[in-house]
């Protein structure tokens, strides 16, 4: 059995953001060499989501939306993780939208339903993150 290693890299500018990182996982799945496995891809923070769904911008704005009813981000003062920081909204939203995927790796491509794309979900940007990408199979 093989076995692949690698972490991406990203520095939102912004606090929210919804990225499709499907080129960059297909690039790793080349890289790879692996015609038939699985594929795992998770945030390496917990104020962050790796999730699969559709590349629809309208989509996006509409989660964007949901998050924050679900979890404002302001007023902070109402929220008790670590008084003084500022990202409690953050923790929360990345729970709902998950920690990571797994697709299945047949023929040497991502084996995705329809439509289905895999996203970074960013909700305490402005600094370094790290995604991993691990790909088991032969
Ligand atoms: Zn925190």
């Amino acid at each position: 059995m093989k076995s692949y290693r690698k972490e991406l890299f990203f520095n939102v500018p912004t606090r929210r953001a919804f990225i499709n990182i499907t080129p960059q996982v297909e690039e790793c799945l080349r890289e790879s060499g692996i015609k038939e496995g699985l594929i795992l891809v998770n945030a390496m923070h917990i104020t962050a989501s790796v999730f699969i769904n559709d590349d629809e911008s309208g989509l996006h704005q509409d989660y964007d939306v949901w998050l924050e009813k679900l979890a404002p981000h302001e007023p902070v003062s109402q929220y008790r993780h670590n008084v003084g920081e500022d990202n409690a909204d953050a923790h929360m939203k990345r729970q709902v939208m998950g920690r990571e995927v797994v697709v299945a790796v047949t023929d040497g491509r991502l084996d995705f339903g329809t439509w289905e794309r895999i996203f970074y979900g960013e909700f305490d940007g402005r600094r370094k993150k790290r995604v991993l990408v691990k790909i088991i199979g032969e």
